[in-house]
Protein backbone atom coordinates (compact mmCIF):
# COMPACT_ATOMS: atom_id res chain seq x y z
CA UNK A 1 0.00 0.00 0.00
CA UNK A 2 1.36 3.54 -0.63
CA UNK A 3 2.71 5.22 1.83
CA UNK A 4 0.42 8.40 3.26
CA UNK A 5 -2.97 6.17 2.03
CA UNK A 6 -6.05 7.64 3.76
CA UNK A 7 -8.32 4.64 3.87
CA UNK A 8 -11.10 4.46 1.51
CA UNK A 9 -12.63 7.15 2.95
CA UNK A 10 -10.48 9.43 3.69
CA UNK A 11 -10.17 9.64 7.39
CA UNK A 12 -6.79 8.98 9.09
CA UNK A 13 -6.41 9.73 12.27
CA UNK A 14 -9.02 7.77 14.81
CA UNK A 15 -8.83 8.60 18.35
CA UNK A 16 -9.39 5.18 19.85
CA UNK A 17 -10.91 4.76 22.80
CA UNK A 18 -11.13 1.79 24.88
CA UNK A 19 -13.21 0.33 28.43
CA UNK A 20 -10.95 -2.18 29.58
CA UNK A 21 -13.35 -3.21 32.25
CA UNK A 22 -16.37 -3.36 29.37
CA UNK A 23 -17.97 -6.90 29.05
CA UNK A 24 -15.69 -9.69 30.67
CA UNK A 25 -12.46 -7.19 30.40
CA UNK A 26 -11.36 -8.18 27.02
CA UNK A 27 -11.82 -4.96 25.11
CA UNK A 28 -7.79 -4.57 25.37
CA UNK A 29 -7.00 -7.84 24.46
CA UNK A 30 -9.83 -7.38 21.20
CA UNK A 31 -8.24 -4.12 20.21
CA UNK A 32 -4.96 -5.22 20.26
CA UNK A 33 -5.26 -8.69 18.61
CA UNK A 34 -8.19 -8.30 16.24
CA UNK A 35 -8.55 -4.61 15.25
CA UNK A 36 -5.28 -2.54 15.56
CA UNK A 37 -3.93 -4.88 12.98
CA UNK A 38 -6.28 -3.77 10.67
CA UNK A 39 -6.13 -0.43 11.02
CA UNK A 40 -2.01 -0.51 11.16
CA UNK A 41 -2.58 -2.69 7.68
CA UNK A 42 -4.33 0.60 6.65
CA UNK A 43 -2.00 3.20 7.58
CA UNK A 44 -4.33 4.25 9.65
CA UNK A 45 -3.25 6.78 12.75
CA UNK A 46 -4.37 5.71 16.12
CA UNK A 47 -4.32 7.76 19.35
CA UNK A 48 -5.24 4.85 21.94
CA UNK A 49 -6.48 6.06 25.37
CA UNK A 50 -7.78 3.17 27.87
CA UNK A 51 -10.53 4.84 30.33
CA UNK A 52 -9.88 5.52 33.54
CA UNK A 53 -13.27 5.87 34.84
CA UNK A 54 -17.01 6.28 34.28
CA UNK A 55 -17.72 9.27 31.98
CA UNK A 56 -13.56 9.25 31.21
CA UNK A 57 -14.46 9.19 27.58
CA UNK A 58 -17.24 11.62 27.69
CA UNK A 59 -15.31 13.93 29.41
CA UNK A 60 -12.27 13.57 26.80
CA UNK A 61 -15.01 14.00 24.00
CA UNK A 62 -16.51 16.72 24.90
CA UNK A 63 -13.17 18.92 25.90
CA UNK A 64 -10.60 17.61 22.73
CA UNK A 65 -9.84 20.13 19.51
CA UNK A 66 -11.88 17.96 16.93
CA UNK A 67 -9.61 19.52 14.37
CA UNK A 68 -7.00 17.26 15.55
CA UNK A 69 -8.98 14.16 14.49
CA UNK A 70 -11.23 12.95 11.88
CA UNK A 71 -13.28 10.36 13.78
CA UNK A 72 -13.59 8.66 17.45
CA UNK A 73 -13.48 4.91 17.17
CA UNK A 74 -15.56 3.52 21.01
CA UNK A 75 -13.94 -0.07 21.76
CA UNK A 76 -16.42 -1.49 24.32
CA UNK A 77 -20.26 -2.22 24.60
CA UNK A 78 -23.05 0.30 24.06
CA UNK A 79 -22.06 1.99 27.34
CA UNK A 80 -19.06 3.16 26.20
CA UNK A 81 -20.76 4.37 22.87
CA UNK A 82 -23.00 6.30 24.69
CA UNK A 83 -20.48 8.39 26.37
CA UNK A 84 -18.68 9.16 23.30
CA UNK A 85 -21.99 10.38 21.65
CA UNK A 86 -22.85 12.43 24.95
CA UNK A 87 -19.23 13.70 24.58
CA UNK A 88 -20.20 15.21 21.56
CA UNK A 89 -23.52 16.12 23.02
CA UNK A 90 -22.48 18.01 25.80
CA UNK A 91 -20.47 20.31 23.39
CA UNK A 92 -20.91 23.95 22.57
CA UNK A 93 -19.68 23.02 18.81
CA UNK A 94 -22.62 20.02 19.00
CA UNK A 95 -24.45 20.57 15.92
CA UNK A 96 -21.18 20.38 13.99
CA UNK A 97 -19.17 17.99 16.64
CA UNK A 98 -22.18 15.31 15.39
CA UNK A 99 -20.72 15.05 12.43
CA UNK A 100 -17.39 13.19 13.59
CA UNK A 101 -17.52 9.82 12.56
CA UNK A 102 -18.04 7.70 16.22
CA UNK A 103 -17.51 4.19 15.21
CA UNK A 104 -17.39 1.24 17.69
CA UNK A 105 -15.71 -1.92 17.52
CA UNK A 106 -17.45 -4.71 19.91
CA UNK A 107 -16.01 -5.10 23.31
CA UNK A 108 -18.68 -5.09 25.70
CA UNK A 109 -21.48 -7.12 26.67
CA UNK A 110 -24.14 -5.50 24.73
CA UNK A 111 -23.09 -4.46 21.03
CA UNK A 112 -25.58 -3.44 19.68
CA UNK A 113 -24.39 -0.43 17.23
CA UNK A 114 -21.22 -2.27 15.91
CA UNK A 115 -23.73 -4.68 14.64
CA UNK A 116 -25.89 -2.64 13.40
CA UNK A 117 -23.64 -0.43 11.47
CA UNK A 118 -21.32 -3.52 9.76
CA UNK A 119 -23.97 -6.61 10.40
CA UNK A 120 -20.25 -8.24 11.85
CA UNK A 121 -19.49 -9.71 14.99
CA UNK A 122 -16.38 -10.63 14.65
CA UNK A 123 -13.81 -7.12 15.84
CA UNK A 124 -11.72 -7.97 12.84
CA UNK A 125 -14.53 -7.70 10.26
CA UNK A 126 -15.92 -4.82 12.43
CA UNK A 127 -12.59 -3.24 11.90
CA UNK A 128 -12.30 -4.26 8.03
CA UNK A 129 -16.10 -2.58 7.73
CA UNK A 130 -15.05 0.83 9.27
CA UNK A 131 -11.18 1.53 7.45
CA UNK A 132 -13.42 0.87 3.86
CA UNK A 133 -16.59 2.34 5.07
CA UNK A 134 -17.90 6.01 4.37
CA UNK A 135 -19.64 8.50 5.77
CA UNK A 136 -23.03 7.15 6.54
CA UNK A 137 -25.87 9.08 8.96
CA UNK A 138 -28.24 7.95 11.69
CA UNK A 139 -31.09 8.53 13.70
CA UNK A 140 -31.06 10.06 17.56
CA UNK A 141 -33.42 10.55 19.66
CA UNK A 142 -32.57 13.36 22.45
CA UNK A 143 -33.55 12.68 25.78
CA UNK A 144 -34.55 15.30 28.31
CA UNK A 145 -34.80 14.12 32.28
CA UNK A 146 -34.61 17.06 35.07
CA UNK A 147 -33.54 19.90 32.86
CA UNK A 148 -30.84 18.20 31.17
CA UNK A 149 -30.19 17.06 27.89
CA UNK A 150 -28.80 13.89 26.75
CA UNK A 151 -28.87 11.81 23.57
CA UNK A 152 -29.29 8.66 22.49
CA UNK A 153 -28.56 6.35 19.42
CA UNK A 154 -30.35 2.80 20.84
CA UNK A 155 -33.43 2.13 23.11
CA UNK A 156 -35.06 4.14 26.58
CA UNK A 157 -36.63 0.45 27.92
CA UNK A 158 -38.34 0.10 31.15
CA UNK A 159 -40.07 -3.87 32.55
CA UNK A 160 -38.66 -6.69 32.34
CA UNK A 161 -36.09 -6.20 29.96
CA UNK A 162 -34.61 -3.10 31.50
CA UNK A 163 -34.50 -5.01 34.98
CA UNK A 164 -33.29 -8.18 33.35
CA UNK A 165 -30.22 -6.43 31.98
CA UNK A 166 -29.09 -3.55 34.86
CA UNK A 167 -30.81 -5.20 38.35
CA UNK A 168 -28.09 -8.43 36.61
CA UNK A 169 -24.52 -6.07 36.85
CA UNK A 170 -23.39 -7.49 40.10
CA UNK A 171 -23.13 -11.08 37.35
CA UNK A 172 -21.06 -9.52 34.99
CA UNK A 173 -18.56 -12.45 35.45
CA UNK A 174 -21.60 -14.53 33.55
CA UNK A 175 -21.13 -12.37 30.81
CA UNK A 176 -24.42 -12.00 28.01
CA UNK A 177 -25.97 -15.39 30.36
CA UNK A 178 -26.64 -12.51 33.05
CA UNK A 179 -29.44 -11.30 31.16
CA UNK A 180 -31.29 -14.58 30.81
CA UNK A 181 -31.12 -15.33 33.95
CA UNK A 182 -32.57 -11.96 35.33
CA UNK A 183 -35.26 -12.70 32.90
CA UNK A 184 -36.29 -15.87 34.24
CA UNK A 185 -35.84 -14.92 37.28
CA UNK A 186 -38.46 -12.35 36.89
CA UNK A 187 -40.81 -14.78 35.16
CA UNK A 188 -41.05 -16.56 38.15
CA UNK A 189 -41.31 -13.44 40.49
CA UNK A 190 -44.07 -11.98 38.42
CA UNK A 191 -43.49 -8.24 39.78
CA UNK A 192 -45.62 -5.57 38.05
CA UNK A 193 -44.73 -2.14 35.93
CA UNK A 194 -46.90 0.67 35.93
CA UNK A 195 -46.04 4.12 33.80
CA UNK A 196 -47.79 6.69 32.25
CA UNK A 197 -47.00 6.97 28.39
CA UNK A 198 -48.06 10.45 25.60
CA UNK A 199 -46.56 9.87 22.43
CA UNK A 200 -46.82 11.74 19.18
CA UNK A 201 -47.63 8.83 16.82
CA UNK A 202 -47.52 8.78 13.07
CA UNK A 203 -48.68 5.44 12.73
CA UNK A 204 -49.79 2.68 14.80
CA UNK A 205 -50.82 0.45 11.83
CA UNK A 206 -48.54 -2.35 11.30
CA UNK A 207 -49.31 -3.42 7.47
CA UNK A 208 -48.90 0.40 6.80
CA UNK A 209 -45.83 0.26 9.03
CA UNK A 210 -44.21 -2.52 7.00
CA UNK A 211 -45.49 -1.24 3.93
CA UNK A 212 -43.58 1.80 4.44
CA UNK A 213 -40.73 -0.45 5.39
CA UNK A 214 -40.34 -1.75 2.32
CA UNK A 215 -40.91 1.31 0.75
CA UNK A 216 -37.76 3.11 1.96
CA UNK A 217 -35.50 -0.27 1.68
CA UNK A 218 -36.37 0.14 -2.32
CA UNK A 219 -35.85 3.51 -2.11
CA UNK A 220 -32.55 3.84 -0.32
CA UNK A 221 -31.46 0.51 -2.22
CA UNK A 222 -29.69 -0.69 0.75
CA UNK A 223 -29.36 -4.35 0.50
CA UNK A 224 -29.35 -5.18 3.90
CA UNK A 225 -32.20 -5.09 6.44
CA UNK A 226 -32.35 -2.11 8.20
CA UNK A 227 -28.70 -0.95 7.24
CA UNK A 228 -27.54 2.31 6.69
CA UNK A 229 -28.02 4.09 3.20
CA UNK A 230 -25.92 6.38 1.61
CA UNK A 231 -26.63 9.97 2.20
CA UNK A 232 -29.33 10.66 -0.39
CA UNK A 233 -32.15 12.91 -0.24
CA UNK A 234 -35.07 11.28 2.16
CA UNK A 235 -38.68 11.79 1.22
CA UNK A 236 -40.78 11.45 4.12
CA UNK A 237 -42.63 7.78 4.53
CA UNK A 238 -45.59 9.32 6.47
CA UNK A 239 -47.92 11.46 5.84
CA UNK A 240 -46.82 13.90 9.53
CA UNK A 241 -50.25 15.84 9.43
CA UNK A 242 -51.55 12.98 10.46
CA UNK A 243 -49.93 12.91 13.42
CA UNK A 244 -52.14 11.80 16.45
CA UNK A 245 -51.76 12.36 20.35
CA UNK A 246 -52.10 8.56 21.86
CA UNK A 247 -52.04 8.36 26.00
CA UNK A 248 -51.51 5.56 27.77
CA UNK A 249 -52.15 4.50 31.52
CA UNK A 250 -50.36 1.35 31.66
CA UNK A 251 -50.87 -0.86 35.25
CA UNK A 252 -49.75 -4.25 33.83
CA UNK A 253 -46.89 -3.60 31.67
CA UNK A 254 -44.05 -6.26 31.15
CA UNK A 255 -42.27 -4.63 28.60
CA UNK A 256 -42.17 -0.56 27.16
CA UNK A 257 -38.90 -0.66 24.63
CA UNK A 258 -38.60 2.47 22.57
CA UNK A 259 -35.48 2.56 20.04
CA UNK A 260 -33.66 3.63 16.84
CA UNK A 261 -31.88 0.33 15.65
CA UNK A 262 -33.27 -2.69 14.40
CA UNK A 263 -31.08 -5.03 16.40
CA UNK A 264 -30.50 -5.25 20.19
CA UNK A 265 -28.08 -8.12 19.41
CA UNK A 266 -27.17 -10.44 16.33
CA UNK A 267 -29.99 -12.62 17.24
CA UNK A 268 -32.40 -10.35 17.90
CA UNK A 269 -34.22 -8.35 15.49
CA UNK A 270 -36.23 -6.38 18.14
CA UNK A 271 -37.68 -4.04 15.37
CA UNK A 272 -38.21 -5.64 11.99
CA UNK A 273 -39.70 -1.91 10.49
CA UNK A 274 -37.05 0.21 11.92
CA UNK A 275 -34.34 1.85 9.54
CA UNK A 276 -31.70 3.13 11.34
CA UNK A 277 -32.29 6.67 9.33
CA UNK A 278 -36.14 6.41 8.76
CA UNK A 279 -36.24 9.86 11.42
CA UNK A 280 -38.96 7.95 13.55
CA UNK A 281 -38.61 6.22 17.21
CA UNK A 282 -39.93 2.39 17.38
CA UNK A 283 -41.99 1.54 20.26
CA UNK A 284 -42.56 -1.57 21.00
CA UNK A 285 -45.41 -2.39 24.13
CA UNK A 286 -46.17 -5.66 25.81
CA UNK A 287 -48.62 -6.07 28.36
CA UNK A 288 -48.55 -8.50 30.59
CA UNK A 289 -51.52 -10.29 30.26
CA UNK A 290 -50.83 -13.54 30.17
CA UNK A 291 -47.71 -12.64 31.46
CA UNK A 292 -45.70 -15.60 31.09
CA UNK A 293 -47.32 -16.88 28.00
CA UNK A 294 -46.77 -13.45 25.95
CA UNK A 295 -43.27 -13.03 26.84
CA UNK A 296 -42.43 -16.65 25.91
CA UNK A 297 -44.45 -16.02 22.55
CA UNK A 298 -42.36 -13.14 21.78
CA UNK A 299 -38.77 -13.86 22.95
CA UNK A 300 -38.90 -16.90 20.83
CA UNK A 301 -39.45 -15.37 17.74
CA UNK A 302 -37.51 -12.38 18.10
CA UNK A 303 -34.01 -13.79 16.39
CA UNK A 304 -36.05 -13.59 13.19
CA UNK A 305 -38.68 -10.42 13.96
CA UNK A 306 -41.72 -12.52 13.77
CA UNK A 307 -42.98 -10.90 16.91
CA UNK A 308 -43.71 -7.89 15.06
CA UNK A 309 -47.26 -9.34 14.01
CA UNK A 310 -47.98 -10.80 17.55
CA UNK A 311 -50.97 -10.50 19.41
CA UNK A 312 -49.57 -9.39 22.55
CA UNK A 313 -47.56 -6.42 21.31
CA UNK A 314 -48.41 -3.08 20.13
CA UNK A 315 -46.05 -1.41 17.77
CA UNK A 316 -45.81 2.39 17.25
CA UNK A 317 -43.56 4.71 15.20
CA UNK A 318 -43.94 8.25 16.93
CA UNK A 319 -41.99 11.39 16.57
CA UNK A 320 -42.11 11.74 20.12
CA UNK A 321 -43.13 10.64 23.76
CA UNK A 322 -43.38 11.64 27.30
CA UNK A 323 -42.85 8.68 29.48
CA UNK A 324 -43.55 8.49 33.42
CA UNK A 325 -42.53 5.45 35.12
CA UNK A 326 -44.99 4.79 38.80
CA UNK A 327 -43.26 3.18 41.67
CA UNK A 328 -45.30 0.05 43.05
CA UNK A 329 -42.74 -0.71 45.57
CA UNK A 330 -40.54 -3.20 43.65
CA UNK A 331 -36.89 -2.32 43.05
CA UNK A 332 -37.33 -1.32 38.78
CA UNK A 333 -34.67 0.60 36.76
CA UNK A 334 -34.98 2.91 33.99
CA UNK A 335 -32.22 2.31 31.18
CA UNK A 336 -30.98 4.53 27.89
CA UNK A 337 -28.75 2.84 25.77
CA UNK A 338 -28.45 0.30 28.40
CA UNK A 339 -26.92 2.44 31.04
CA UNK A 340 -29.07 3.32 34.54
CA UNK A 341 -30.59 6.12 34.22
CA UNK A 342 -32.99 8.24 37.30
CA UNK A 343 -36.41 6.70 37.55
CA UNK A 344 -38.00 9.84 37.22
CA UNK A 345 -40.03 11.04 34.15
CA UNK A 346 -38.42 12.01 30.83
CA UNK A 347 -39.07 12.99 27.19
CA UNK A 348 -37.81 12.04 23.98
CA UNK A 349 -37.55 13.76 20.42
CA UNK A 350 -37.05 11.54 17.22
CA UNK A 351 -33.44 13.52 15.75
CA UNK A 352 -33.23 12.48 12.45
CA UNK A 353 -29.93 11.53 10.67
CA UNK A 354 -28.31 13.61 13.74
CA UNK A 355 -25.76 10.92 14.23
CA UNK A 356 -22.62 10.13 12.03
CA UNK A 357 -20.46 6.81 11.37
CA UNK A 358 -18.23 5.41 9.02
CA UNK A 359 -19.47 2.02 7.11
CA UNK A 360 -19.43 0.28 4.07
P1 LIG B 1 -20.75 -3.48 28.73
O1 LIG B 1 -21.36 -3.72 27.39
O2 LIG B 1 -20.13 -4.72 29.28
O3 LIG B 1 -21.70 -2.84 29.67
P2 LIG B 1 -19.48 -0.94 28.27
O4 LIG B 1 -18.26 -0.63 27.50
O5 LIG B 1 -20.76 -0.55 27.69
O6 LIG B 1 -19.51 -2.50 28.53
O7 LIG B 1 -19.28 -0.28 29.68
C1 LIG B 1 -19.96 -0.60 30.85
C2 LIG B 1 -19.94 0.58 31.79
O8 LIG B 1 -18.61 0.92 32.18
C3 LIG B 1 -20.49 1.86 31.17
O9 LIG B 1 -21.40 2.40 32.10
C4 LIG B 1 -19.28 2.77 31.05
O10 LIG B 1 -19.69 4.12 31.19
C5 LIG B 1 -18.44 2.33 32.20
N1 LIG B 1 -16.98 2.59 32.08
C6 LIG B 1 -16.26 3.02 31.03
N2 LIG B 1 -14.94 3.05 31.31
C7 LIG B 1 -14.84 2.64 32.60
C8 LIG B 1 -13.74 2.44 33.49
N3 LIG B 1 -12.48 2.68 33.11
N4 LIG B 1 -14.01 2.00 34.74
C9 LIG B 1 -15.27 1.73 35.13
N5 LIG B 1 -16.36 1.88 34.34
C10 LIG B 1 -16.15 2.33 33.10
MG1 LIG C 1 -36.05 5.00 13.47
Amino acid sequence: MEKGYTGAHGFKRFLVLINPFGGQGKAKQIWQQSASPVFQTAHLDCQVIFTEYRNHARSIVRNIDLNTLDAILSVGGDGLFHECLNGLGDRKDSDSAFETPLCMIPGGTGNAFSYNATQQTHPALVALEIVKGVKKSFDLMSFDQNGSRSYSFLSANYGIIADSDVGTDNLRFMGENRAFLGFFLRLLQKPSWNCKVEMEVVSSDRNEIRKNYLQHLQRTSVNRDGGFADNIIKLPLYNEENISRVNLDINDLSVFYAGLLPYVAADMRVFPACHVDDGLIDIAVVRANPFRKSLLSIFTCVESGEHFYSKYLSYYKVRSFRFTPINTGHHHFFVLDGEEYPFEPFECRAAPSLGTTLAS
